[in-house]
């Protein structure tokens, strides 16, 4: 019989976060939400509010937390450069205070803590696809430093943390991730191509389009942080999680629009400052060692996704935009 466990998300009312959350609670789990519901939302985890399981929590992880649990999944920190960017300092200390935190509180409980890490550690690679022995190539002090030096100082927190204090850790890095319950409004190239082509609004491509990024579906995604998080404390990572399949974003665009019907026309927009040319993960490592690789195709996931939000915006109206 699976053992019950009292399990800490934080950032559970986001987009990951939430979905996280259902996959912990329909395993029949004790799960505390911890989220200051910055990006997030309580309408994510409305299904789970009547659960004696579930408990939500309004709470700022950059503060102390005392809770007892048997497990942390760190996924606090806002993702859409839109979001980060807006308070850049809050940004950083969400993964650098808010790590401390709760590295502070697992070490107290004796918890297995899981970081919610990004291939952004990779910044505009070098070397394709990457794999987790490339170091990164990342800007210090430009504009998307908050998030990609936070998330790698978050990193060396969670290292030291293990070589000072024996901590079980776990650092998973995520690459694009999409589906249901991603903000409408969050800048990210997915939702906006699919609200877009619902509203029938031009399609902003940024640059020429042909840049390329590699898109892997939320419930594959949840299912190898849960994977990784049941490993021996042999396994730290970093592991890579993300689908290997690699797209431009005009062939990105232009599948929106063939699953939508959509008679949205294309506009490019300028290019934002570092945007990395193409990213791809090596899953090698993740295949190995968790026996995990996506199973949801792009065409499939996109459909999902798009049920979602054509829902939402009938039920929302265009003005939720
Ligand atoms: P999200 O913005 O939907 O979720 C982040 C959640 O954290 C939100 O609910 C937000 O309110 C909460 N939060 C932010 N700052 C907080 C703080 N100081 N204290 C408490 N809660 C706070 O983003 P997401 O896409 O669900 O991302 C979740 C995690 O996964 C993040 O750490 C992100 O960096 C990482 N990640 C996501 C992707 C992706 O493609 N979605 C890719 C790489 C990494
Ligand atoms: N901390 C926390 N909850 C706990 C234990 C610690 O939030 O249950 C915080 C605490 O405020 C501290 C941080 O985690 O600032 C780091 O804790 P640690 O024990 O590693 O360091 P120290 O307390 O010695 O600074
Ligand atoms: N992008 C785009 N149009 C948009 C939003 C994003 O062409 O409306 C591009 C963006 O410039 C980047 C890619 O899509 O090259 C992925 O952007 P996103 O913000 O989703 O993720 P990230 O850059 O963090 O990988």
């Amino acid at each position: 019989m699976r053992q019950r466990k009292r399990i800490l998300v934080t950032g559970g009312a986001g987009f990951l976060g939430s979905h996280l959350c259902d996959k912990l609670i329909s395993a029949k789990h004790d799960v505390l939400c911890v989220d200051n519901f910055y990006t997030g939302s309580k309408d994510n985890v409305r299904d789970l509010l009547n659960c004696p399981r579930f408990e939500l929590m309004r709470h700022d992880i950059t503060f102390p937390l005392y809770v007892e649990v048997d497990e942390i999944y760190n996924l606090a920190c806002p993702a859409s450069p839109v979001h980060y960017q807006y308070d850049p300092v809050q940004t950083t200390k969400t993964s650098v205070h808010g790590s401390i935190n709760m590295l502070g509180l697992a070490k107290r409980v004796n918890a297995k803590i899981l970081q919610a890490s990004t291939s952004e550690v990779y910044g505009d690679p070098e070397v394709h696809p990457q794999d987790e022995t490339y170091w990164g190539r990342v800007n210090p002090i430009g504009p998307r430093s908050c998030y990609d030096e936070g998330k790698r100082c978050a990193e060396t927190l969670f290292f030291d943390y293990r070589r000072q204090h024996n901590l079980p850790i776990k650092v998973a890095r995520i690459f694009n991730t999409y589906g249901p319950r991603m903000q409408i409004n969050d800048g990210r190239v997915v939702s906006n191509f699919i609200v877009q082509a619902l509203t029938g609004r031009p399609i902003t491509i940024y640059g020429d389009g042909k840049q390329t990024r590699s898109f892997c579906y939320v419930d594959d995604l949840i299912d190898g942080f849960v994977r990784l998080m049941e490993t021996g404390s042999e396994i730290t990572g970093p592991i890579n999680l993300g689908n290997p399949v690699e797209f431009t974003m005009m062939e990105l665009a232009e599948t929106v629009i063939e699953l939508t019907a959509s008679k949205s026309s294309i506009e490019f927009k300028p290019l934002p400052a570092d945007d990395p040319k193409q990213r791809q993960p090596d899953i090698s490592r993740a295949r190995e060692t968790l026996g995990w690789h996506p199973s949801i195709e792009l065409r499939e996931g996109l459909s999902r996704t798009i049920a979602y939000f054509d829902e939402l915006l009938r039920t929302e109206g265009v003005d939720a935009v």
